[in-house]
């Protein structure tokens, strides 16, 4: 019978702590860093194969056995995943390289690839008891927790800095979220979350803080996976805040070798960040298994606006180990970007998804992609909600 989890126990990226899955956790209870939930794939390559999948439904759901929900019952879908992955030909001809590929993340539920984390860990939250959800967020996870507690029932609080776009709030105000915002940077909504949630007993839905919301980003991989017909592209640029979909796919990618789905190949992961706050790029190429907090942290690419971020070894463990890299690129170079790319494609990109491309185009002038190799850019989101950079910039 298909349709369960092979889930088995979550496990300390960290510590390597082991701990039983079938109750909510935040970070481990012994070194307080995030944990990973591990899987028994030996059982769920016999019971599932890519010809399995043919037929199954165009969401992120289709990939059921190895997301961590038991029951159906609680599963909480507004169509996430599934995205589609574009060749970009006239991009191509433009910048005289191929092939060029977008997974177009704009299409998700709430504007953003933010949908499929939590979609995931909004169903697994809602089965092991949570009554109210708490996130801190730049933009986009709020409107995506606003979506899913909505459709799940459960309250939703969400932490924004004051600054932020108006759209967001005005989304997540419609979909019935309790907004509260406040003055500074993602980590001082995050403070202000932390204090509340003791107090109400509500549950910490933060970027790895809970366990779920990455095994709904590594979708991403395995859809990658399976839109290029079960081999990998050589080089995936990744617009890195919190990191959770950089480190969700290295995580797909190792279960759909261990799956026996893929071969060893795998991409060069990429890391591209705001000049404005770039404190993985920092660490990155000093060679530091940690990440040093990014002061005054300012960029126009609200998702990237993270100065500290808790899975920063996990991050960085994938660039190395993928021989990837990361590259800081300036504001202004994040916005002729974001206008290339949409007039070369019709897509209307967010910020974070201009910046792959400005990422891009240095690493082809330095000579680190080279001609003939497979390029993924990820458009993490729409551009309709970043009002604020559009009206300065058109
Ligand atoms: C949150 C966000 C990011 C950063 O994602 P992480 O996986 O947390 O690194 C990038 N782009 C957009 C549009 C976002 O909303």
């Amino acid at each position: 019978m298909a349709n369960l989890s092979y889930l088995s126990y979550l496990e300390c990226g960290w510590c390597a702590e082991k701990l039983e899955s079938n109750k909510l956790w935040n970070l481990c209870p012994k070194c307080g860093k995030p944990l990973l939930a591990r899987y028994d794939l030996e059982e769920a390559s016999r019971a599932v194969g890519p010809k399995d999948l043919l037929n199954r439904e165009p969401t992120l759901w289709r990939y059921r056995e190895l997301l961590p929900l038991q029951d159906d019952a609680h599963k909480v879908s507004l169509g996430e995943g599934f995205t589609p992955l574009l060749r970009a030909r006239r991009l191509e001809t433009e910048l005289e390289h191929s092939p060029i590929f977008i997974k177009e993340e704009g299409l998700n539920p709430a504007g953003s690839f933010k949908a499929r984390g939590l979609s995931v860990a909004v169903s697994r939250a809602l089965e092991l008891g949570a009554k109210a959800l708490s996130i801190p967020s730049a933009g986009n996870a709020a409107c995506a927790l606003s979506a899913y507690a909505a459709a799940a029932g459960l309250e939703a609080h969400v932490y924004l800095p004051a600054d932020v776009p108006k759209p967001f709030i005005n989304e997540c105000r419609v979909l019935g979220a309790q907004v509260h915002l406040i003055e500074g940077l993602i980590t001082d909504c995050g403070k202000a979350a932390r204090e509340d949630l003791e107090k109400y007993g509500r549950f910490d839905v933060s970027t790895l803080k809970e366990p779920y919301r990455i095994e709904g980003k590594k979708t991403m991989g395995y859809e990658l996976a399976e839109q290029f017909n079960w081999t990998l592209p050589d080089v995936i640029i990744y617009p890195t805040g919190g990191g959770t979909g950089l480190v969700g796919m290295w995580k797909a990618f190792e279960e759909l070798e261990k799956l026996g789905w893929i071969g060893s190949k795998r991409p060069r992961m990429v890391t591209v960040q705001s000049e404005g706050c770039a404190p993985i790029v920092k660490a990155f190429h000093q060679g530091q298994e940690l990440a040093e907090p990014w002061p005054n942290a300012s960029t126009i690419a609200d998702g990237l606006r993270v100065p500290a971020a808790i899975g920063d070894f996990l991050i960085l463990r994938a660039l190395r180990e993928s021989r990837g890299t990361a590259v800081a690129v300036p504001d202004s170079e994040i916005l002729q970007a974001t206008h290339v790319l949409g007039k070369a494609t019709g897509i209307w990109p967010a910020p974070e998804g201009g910046a792959t491309l400005a990422a891009f185009l240095r690493l082809k002038q330095s000579g680190w992609v080279r001609e003939g190799e497979a390029v993924v850019l990820f458009n993490t989101g729409n551009g309709a909600k970043y009002s604020r950079i559009w009206d300065q910039s058109s």
